[in-house]
């Protein structure tokens, strides 16, 4: 049988506890979820994607269902390539929503077969957002509770 894959895109700079209750929920739906890190070349990120790339992993370690990859394509590019007909994305808000409509209907446009699944964000979570992260962690404040992992030597 056809295995069912998505392809869950974004920055993740840094990956989140909501990022990860996206990835726990998204394998309900699917057989295999793929972290892709967007990454263009020329942008500077605040976590650097190797750091990122292997807490991820180890954020998933028991998870042989779950991959971590950076790319630096279309998203929808990178999605046919990899054999994702699925894009996996959060929405919090209407914020999120108006942009990630936007998003999916490109998407749709560079591979037409693709479907973007969005899911709610757990009531609990949705405050959390890597920009508000990056600026508490930027001003010395404590940013663990909100991540899966421990950041410890950026
Ligand atoms: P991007 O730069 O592509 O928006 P992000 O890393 O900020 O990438 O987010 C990736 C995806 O995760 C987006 O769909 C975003 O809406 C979603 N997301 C971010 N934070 C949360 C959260 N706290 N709960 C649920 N989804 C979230």
């Amino acid at each position: 049988m056809n295995q069912r894959i998505a392809l869950f895109p974004g920055s993740f700079d840094p990956f989140t506890k909501g990022h990860e209750d996206i990835v726990l929920r998204g394998l309900e739906i699917f057989d295999q979820v793929i972290i892709g890190i967007g990454h263009n070349a020329n942008k500077k990120r605040y976590f650097p994607l190797d750091v990122m790339m292997q807490r991820i992993e180890t954020t998933f370690e028991n998870y042989p269902q779950v991959q971590v990859m950076a790319y630096d394509d279309l998203t929808a590019n990178k999605a046919r390539e990899m054999g994702a007909r699925f894009l996996l994305r959060g929405l919090r808000n209407t914020t999120d929503f108006e942009y990630e409509n936007s998003i999916a209907q490109v998407n749709r446009y560079v591979y037409e077969e693709v479907e973007t699944v969005f899911l709610i964000t757990s009531p609990h979570l949705a405050p959390i957002s890597s920009t508000i992260i990056r600026d508490l962690h930027r001003y010395g404040h404590n940013i663990d509770e909100f991540l899966p992992y421990q950041i410890v030597q950026v």
